[in-house]
């Protein structure tokens, strides 16, 4: 484990210094502004787990169609139990349509994933976060000021004339890991929304509408992407908010295609070349898939990259038994590892550490917000202002209109968990 305080109740975190939690983002520094989570009453800390959950599946079976309960990949195996749909954050989201009688949608994931799908839920559906400190560090390292600011500088470099062929200057691409402010100001911009398994044809949609591209806030994704696309190293700059331009000059400005903001996953950070190069001489031919949020010389060493649905088809869909080292978040690969056993699948790195704000959702949480729904107590309900969410869906719905029809055509469904 990276931290033995993974072994406490996430309540202790929240009556300590403020941040993440342990887990991969405990290094990471918390906006002053980040949603902390109030007490968990006492009754919900000290039940044992057979107690949460004979309360859990009542509160569940008392509120029938009138709630789904939506569990992320990334969720420990103790929450995901519980989940109507399990899948990736923009598959969650397209799940809330899938049941428009449900009255309340409760979301095991992160702010930034209930935000998304609050604005893609019915008008009479409620959304609800079980801890609201369940944030998601890589998301918090765009914020809506510091992206204005960017956007100030470059148009003065840039003006605001399109080009001969009608491009205009810099089209802004936010990664779904962002808040819902910033999906707006990408709709308001002719901006546009990506995941982690569309981002390639969003990139083709903004090339053809915009010089260049101001990607935000995963520098790795971005980075990784624009390589595949065949865009040269330094024309991908990378922008520091901190710093006067960025951090790079005028004509570095002037000459790029995707200027890169620093922000990064802290999950996917950990994984390196020699984790895959330890796991190439333990196993003769392993098969080694991570995620595109990873370092570039990390994807440039593995077998193949791609998102959580990704991953996770590509296992499912191999027949023979193979040896797979995956570089994503452990409860996705002990969750794959156990649901296929005709395989060998293991973490590539051997520490187990966790997203530290996935990890803040825990069963205390859940049977505290799903209790009070029984009562008609409608707790830690996430909004988004509808000015910023009427931005926001337009930028979502030009992602929806870049997306394979297979895609379209089937949102959200991975099965009940
Ligand atoms: S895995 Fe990374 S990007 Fe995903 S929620 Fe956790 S910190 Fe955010």
């Amino acid at each position: 484990m990276c931290s033995t305080a993974l072994a406490d109740g996430p309540w202790e975190f929240d009556a300590k210094e403020p941040g993440y939690g342990p887990g991969a983002s405990m290094w990471d520094v918390l906006p002053s502004d980040a949603p902390r989570q109030g007490s968990l009453p006492r009754e919900y800390r000290e039940a044992s787990k057979a107690e949460l959950d004979s309360r859990i599946l009542a509160a569940k079976a008392e509120l029938g169609e009138r709630l789904v309960i939506l569990g992320h990949f990334y969720q420990r195996d103790e929450v995901v139990k519980y989940a109507d749909f399990v899948g990736d954050s923009f598959q969650l989201a397209q799940a809330t349509k899938t049941r428009p009688q449900a009255e309340a949608i409760v979301f095991c994931g992160v702010h930034f994933m209930a935000e998304t799908a609050e604005m893609l839920s019915g008008p009479e559906q409620r959304v609800i976060l079980p801890n609201l400190a369940a944030g998601c560090s890589m998301a918090d390292m765009a914020d809506l000021d510091s992206v204005l600011d960017c956007w100030e500088q470059l148009e003065e470099v840039y003006g605001k004339e399109p080009d001969a062929q009608g491009r205009v200057p810099v089209i802004p691409v936010t990664y779904m890991n962002s808040s819902a402010a910033l999906k707006g100001f990408c709709g308001e911009r002719g901006g546009i929304v990506c995941t982690s398994s569309n981002a390639s044809a969003v990139l083709k949609w903004a090339f053809e509408r915009g010089q260049r591209v101001l990607f935000f806030p995963d520098q790795h994704l971005g980075r990784n992407t624009g390589k595949a696309m065949g865009v040269p190293l330094e024309q991908m700059p990378m922008w520091n908010p901190n710093k006067e331009l960025g951090g790079s000059d005028a004509q570095t400005l002037r000459d790029a295609r995707v200027l890169l903001w620093h922000g990064f996953c802290s999950v996917h950070k950990r994984f390196t070349v020699g984790q895959i190069k330890a796991a190439r001489e333990r196993y003769a031919g392993v098969r080694v898939i991570v995620h595109p949020e990873c370092p570039m010389e990390v994807v440039d060493a593995a077998d193949e990259s791609g998102s959580t649905d990704y991953i996770r088809r590509a296992i499912e869909s191999t027949t023979e038994p193979t040896v797979f080292a995956i570089g994503t978040e452990i409860n996705l690969v002990q969750r794959l590892a156990n649901e296929n056993p005709q395989h060998t699948i293991f973490c590539l790195d051997s520490i187990v550490c966790p997203c530290s704000t996935m990890y803040r959702i825990h069963p205390g949480y859940l049977a505290w917000v799903l209790e009070a729904l029984v009562r008609g107590e409608v707790l830690n309900r996430i909004t988004v202002p509808e000015q910023v969410a009427t931005h926001a869906r337009v930028a979502l719905e030009r992602m929806l209109s870049v997306l394979p029809p297979a895609v379209k055509a089937s949102p959200a469904k991975l099965g009940p968990a």
